[in-house]
């Protein structure tokens, strides 16, 4: 016997979450769970794996795949746990689907380096070229996982449970301690040396982790839709973004006539432009894209300085407008809610984080996968580091120095959308003064614009 624990954790039924305290008994062979009400009691036989991946989704089923792949640690014994039933799969001949990433140049690279970009480059993906260099490109997200579940599912250390919902997480109070443990919602029970919390904004593991956790609700909503452009859209290939009062709304390339809708906007509008007729939404987006706002003349000036200091002359600067949109897919509209939220620490003894378990940020930058796939990178190289010099995979001491990459990473990138996000949310003065410079600055000024997006395209 290990000992007991009183754990709570959140327990979604028919919508409604409810809190759930557990108590966990385990032992090395079976493992008990009581809910705080004494209503039901399980006992599974525990199984061993060296790493359990709670959540597959994009990052955790992508992290199972460049765990297999890398050599250094293809003798690992891998679990894959996803609360859903088995994906799908994708059909590329299907009509297009309205969740999509910009994604960028560092995440095609890891893609490559685990053989799943061949797959998705076959199938369908849009590169855009709003910078000469860059291969960025939008790939529908059922696409991404699609490419990297197919290399999971022929790796020969990886196992992979489906509606396998994890409910309550025992982690190792220190380094002597050897094992972490969980279990799921149907009473099964593993154990393992590393567990990794890929699961999602609102991880189990991660509260059991007992970090600190910094969160904002942003009050706004992500409205998404496949939209239909007219002819003007010529080869549709660059992603539009436009900062207005209560949110940016972007274009991201599909086909030469579909690009992909990301509009943030408060809860209430969103509501409502979710449920407008098909016309009167389509009508409401050009609006939104070709309104204009009243120039601010300090804002003007502030401009003009700085086309000078970049050598532009900032009047002869044309405006450019963004393809018409003439329709929306049916049925294509969808919202999903926008916050912040980045943990302390990504690490314990025996846990680990990625992903949106540890970071979320709002997506006008197109980051928040990216910085889940590069965890998965970091991630990797420090456990292949870790075992070939002889540490135990879950050993803190390691394992920091996984979280020190990430933090050098995605701290400076999530204070930057977020002070973004802040600038144009803000209605108060003087920060509406400096939101129409940035406004003027993001639209007209092409330097600007470049650096910034350069940063988020991870060049
Ligand atoms: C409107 C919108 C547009 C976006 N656009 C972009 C973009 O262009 N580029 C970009 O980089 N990012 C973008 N993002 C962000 C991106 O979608 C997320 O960062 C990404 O999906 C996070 O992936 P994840 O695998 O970490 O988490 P999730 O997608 O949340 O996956 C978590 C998985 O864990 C499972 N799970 C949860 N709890 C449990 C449990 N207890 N037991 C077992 N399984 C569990 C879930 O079922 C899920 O499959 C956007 C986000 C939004 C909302």
């Amino acid at each position: 016997m290990l000992g007991v624990l009183r754990i709570q954790g959140a327990l979604a039924t028919a919508g409604h979450a409810r809190l759930l305290s557990a108590r966990l008994l385990a032992s090395k062979s079976t493992t008990d769970m009581t809910t705080n009400r004494g209503e039901s009691t399980q006992s599974a036989a525990t199984e061993h794996f060296d790493i359990i991946i709670g959540g597959g989704g994009l990052v955790g089923t992508t992290l199972a795949a460049a765990l297999a792949k890398n050599s250094t640690l293809a003798d690992k014994k891998v679990l894959l746990l996803e609360g859903a039933p088995e994906f799908r799969g994708f059909n590329p001949t299907g009509p297009y689907q309205n969740r999509v990433s910009a994604i960028n140049h560092n995440s095609i690279e890891l893609f490559k380096s685990i053989d799943a970009w061949t797959h998705i480059e076959s199938a369908r993906y849009k590169p855009h070229d709003n910078f000469a260099s860059d291969v960025a490109c939008i790939i529908e997200n059922d696409l991404i996982l699609d490419a990297v579940y197919a290399r999971v599912k022929e790796a020969p250390n990886v196992e992979i449970l489906n509606k396998a919902r994890i409910q309550c997480v025992r982690l190792p109070r220190d380094s002597n301690s050897n094992l972490s443990e969980l279990q799921l919602q149907d009473g099964r029970s593993f154990s393992c040396d590393l567990l990794i919390g890929a699961d999602g904004a609102n991880s189990v593991v991660r509260k059991e982790m007992n970090v600190d956790v910094f969160s904002l609700n942003y009050d706004r909503m992500g409205l998404v839709a496949t939209l239909e452009l007219g002819e003007d859209a010529c080869d549709n290939s660059v992603a539009w973004q436009r900062f207005l009062p209560n949110g940016p709304v972007a274009l991201l390339p599909l086909t030469d006539r579909l690009s992909s809708l990301v509009w943030s906007t408060t809860n209430e509008q969103a509501k409502m432009l979710q449920a407008l007729p098909p016309t009167e939404f389509v009508d409401a987006l050009n609006e939104a894209f070709c309104r204009q706002y009243p120039r601010v003349e300090l804002a003007d000036k502030a401009v003009q300085a700085l086309n000078s200091l970049f050598g532009h002359n900032g009047s002869q600067h044309q405006v450019q407008y963004p393809p018409r949109v003439c329709g929306v897919l049916d049925k294509s509209r969808a919202t999903f809610p926008l916050g912040f939220l980045h943990a302390s620490s990504y690490v314990c003894n025996g846990a680990a984080l990625v992903g949106d378990a540890a970071h979320r940020v709002h997506p006008l930058a197109g980051q928040g996968v990216n910085l889940g796939f590069s965890d998965v990178r970091f991630l990797v190289e420090s456990l292949a580091a870790g075992a070939y010099a002889g540490f135990k995979l879950g050993d803190k001491q390691h394992l920091i120095k996984y979280e020190r990459k990430c933090l050098a990473k995605n701290v400076p990138i999530m204070l930057g959308v977020h002070g973004l996000h802040t600038l144009y949310a803000t209605q108060f003065s003087p920060v509406v003064l400096l939101r129409s410079l940035g406004l003027q600055l993001t639209q007209n000024l092409p330097p600007v614009k470049n650096l910034f997006m350069r940063g988020a395209m991870g060049q």
